[in-house]
């Protein structure tokens, strides 16, 4: 290269203007404001329980939200002004201690930290990158194969959630069932019989979209009846499995349930594992959340069978109290699981050393490629807290469904509308004198009341045609008094509106 100066000037110019990277000018008032961040942050979880569950988005919260593209920036302070005044007050509520809509998880503090570990080191998490993130992803699977009953040898992913597992999950049962190569034709249901998947009618949304997008068809989804406690009919199944082998279709996968979306119901899952090797089928379990209760020596009994699943589906962001989102899912059998998924491209490739020499590529086992490192959260929160602390919390929610059990049990005005099998709970304000129609409406003007006065935040459901209001316990934050307060509040507003209608 030439040293003459009046080159070097000409070379100045040719470069064009000076480059620039997104961090920040002045890395010492960045420093600053995240310490600001983190201060608010701390203040905003300490207090949680002094705020309403919840509350409306005002109007210039509204009026932010509509506001268009800058195309100049305001700077990081600017914006996390606006972030602290109108963003952070309005959470879905799940981080409080009454909320108990869905199966709306809680996070830990532990895992704040762990997201700015996250954030700052922002790995592909592909499992092939020889990096922290591979390891640890891999180490919290065997962990989790641990708590779950499943053998070392089981294949596993961390997904986006419980619906991803499902996919998953009811993939690899499609590889097993399909006696042609289905990623090669698509399904054919011209030339072969149709495949059955088998599931009660209480299954997860989830469960039917997943079977949808595997090209089955929803006319490959037989539910079978519940009995009174909504779990799967065993008898109605075997009936089930004969009449369609008789009409041609093949059999091809169970789903159980370890809790039910609606009340937590548990199918009879050993007896359903027997089916399905009586019937050479695949056992599907959705855990989302009810997999949990497998750490709880006092209540694993319920989910008895769990451990004998083909695939397994679960939401760490659920009932392990992991920040979203967070799901997960083993397979007891790793060839089929990638048989089922693997795609390698040139460019995905695996090398002997250096940074992509790492131990597998988990892109073969799924569905998504770049992932975050989402493992950590859940890594750092076990470690920190030791499972048997986790035990402890999920007993306590199932504790505490039980204990709100029998406080409704014992109220004139409210009914219970579904036997309390974990950590859900349903009933509703009750009027004997007020049809099916009027006790609909009533509770759910009660329920919206709840929200509204940010007392607290249960969801609802159906059952049986009745509205009900729906406490989904996976919360540590939530104390015995959280659930007199929100039996106080039901009673309370249904005694409102019966004495003003
Ligand atoms: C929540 C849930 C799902 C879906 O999980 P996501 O994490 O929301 O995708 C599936 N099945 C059951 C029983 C659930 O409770």
């Amino acid at each position: 290269m030439s040293t003459d100066p009046a080159n070097a000037a000409d070379a100045a110019a040719d470069a064009g203007p000076p480059e620039r990277s997104l961090d920040p000018d002045d890395w010492e008032r960045f420093r600053a404001l995240g310490h600001r961040v983190f201060d608010d942050l701390t203040d905003y979880l300490k207090s949680v329980s002094e705020r309403p569950v919840w509350q409306p988005l005002p109007a210039d919260a509204r009026a932010l939200f509509r506001q268009s593209l800058p195309l100049e920036g305001s700077g990081d302070a600017a914006v996390y002004d606006e972030v602290r005044r109108l963003v952070l007050p309005f959470p879905t509520g799940n981080i409080h201690p009454r909320f108990w809509s869905w199966v709306g998880g809680t996070g830990t503090p532990t895992q704040v930290l762990a997201d700015m570990v996250i954030s700052a080191m922002n790995s592909c998490s592909l499992g092939f990158d020889e990096a922290a993130s591979s390891h640890i992803e891999l180490q919290l699977l065997d962990w989790l194969k641990a708590l779950l009953g499943f053998p070392a040898d089981a294949s596993g992913l961390l997904v986006s959630g419980g619906s991803m597992a499902n996919l998953v999950g009811l993939a690899v049962a499609r590889t097993r069932a399909t006696p042609y190569d289905v990623r090669d034709t698509g399904v054919d249901i011209a030339e072969y019989p149709r495949l059955v998947y088998y599931a009660s009618a209480e299954l997860h949304s989830s469960v039917r979209k997943a079977i949808e997008l595997l090209g089955l068809g929803s006319q490959s989804l037989h539910t079978v009846p519940v009995r009174d406690d909504y779990t799967i009919d065993p008898d109605a199944l075997r009936e089930a499995i004969r009449s369609d082998r008789e009409s041609g279709r093949l059999p091809a996968c169970i789903i159980g349930n370890a809790g039910t979306v609606n009340t937590g119901a548990c199918d009879p899952l050993d007896e359903l594992a027997d089916v399905a090797e009586q019937e050479d089928l695949w056992l599907h379990v959705d855990g989302a959340f009810g997999a949990f209760l497998r750490l709880s020596p006092r209540h694993r009994g319920l989910a008895a069978g769990l451990e004998r699943a083909d695939s397994l589906a679960f939401d760490l962001h659920k009932w392990l109290y992991v920040q979203y989102n967070c799901g997960g899912v083993l397979v007891r059998g790793a060839r089929l699981h990638r048989e089922t998924f693997s795609v390698l491209p040139s460019y995905l490739r695996k090398l002997e050393r250096g940074l992509a020499s790492g131990p597998l590529n988990f892109s073969e086992y799924g569905v998504q490629l770049s992932r975050s490192f989402h493992a950590l959260r859940a890594w750092m929160a076990l470690k920190s807290a030791g499972a048997r602390r986790y035990a402890e919390q999920i007993a306590q929610n199932v504790d505490q469904a039980a204990y709100l059990d029998a406080i409704i049990g014992r109220h004139s005005s409210l009914q219970r509308l579904a036997p309390t099998a974990m950590n859900i709970v349903n009933f509703r304000y009750y009027d004997a004198t007020l049809d099916e129609d009027r006790l609909n409406d009533l509770n759910a003007e009660i329920l919206m009341q709840l929200h509204e006065r940010g007392i607290a935040a249960p969801s609802s459901t159906e059952l049986r045609g009745r509205f009900s209001i729906r406490v989904a316990i996976c919360n540590h934050r939530s104390r015995r008094a959280d659930f007199e307060a929100l039996v106080d509040g039901v009673v309370r507003i249904g005694h409102e509106l019966r004495r003003r209608r």
